[in-house]
């Protein structure tokens, strides 16, 4: 968690950008993670050395992918986030704030504590964008 936390909100974007760029089987290329996060490429690099250096990317001759460290601990960011965003949502919180809370404070959550939410909001299956919840463990979904 303590090293985790040291990732920010762009780093985690950038997770995301790897990991929709190398679906297709092709490793994903600086220039196109860039494109993607809307930076020039150097900047790129840096979040890339960063999540290198955090073992959750890997490059290869052709580009980058995730490890399996990288896909866990996306996996986890993005739970949490649409966990969090279902129940301020829920509350009655705009679901633009929502969301921006649940960015600010998803890294600060524990696995107990995601897994605590998930059964109190009965184990939804989207995010009140309509998008997947990836499961937790298998003990998580009933
Ligand atoms: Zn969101
Ligand atoms: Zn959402």
């Amino acid at each position: 968690m303590r090293q985790i936390s040291l990732l920010t909100k762009r780093h985690y974007e950038c997770m995301g950008a790897v990991y929709e760029l190398s679906a297709g089987g092709w490793p994903a290329r600086v220039k196109d993670v860039a494109k993607k996060l809307n930076v020039r490429p150097p900047t790129a690099v840096e979040f890339l050395g960063k999540l290198s250096q955090e073992g959750m990317v890997e490059k290869g001759p052709a580009g980058y992918r995730l490890t399996k460290k990288g896909s866990i601990e996306l996996n986890r960011a993005i739970r949490t986030h649409r966990l969090m965003e279902t129940l301020l949502a829920g509350a009655g919180v705009p679901l633009e704030e929502a969301c921006r809370i649940s960015f600010s404070l998803g890294s600060e959550i524990g696995t107990e504590a995601v897994e605590a939410l998930c059964s109190h909001l009965s184990h939804p299956v989207t995010c009140p964008h309509g998008r997947p919840i990836p499961a937790g463990d298998e003990f998580d979904r009933p």
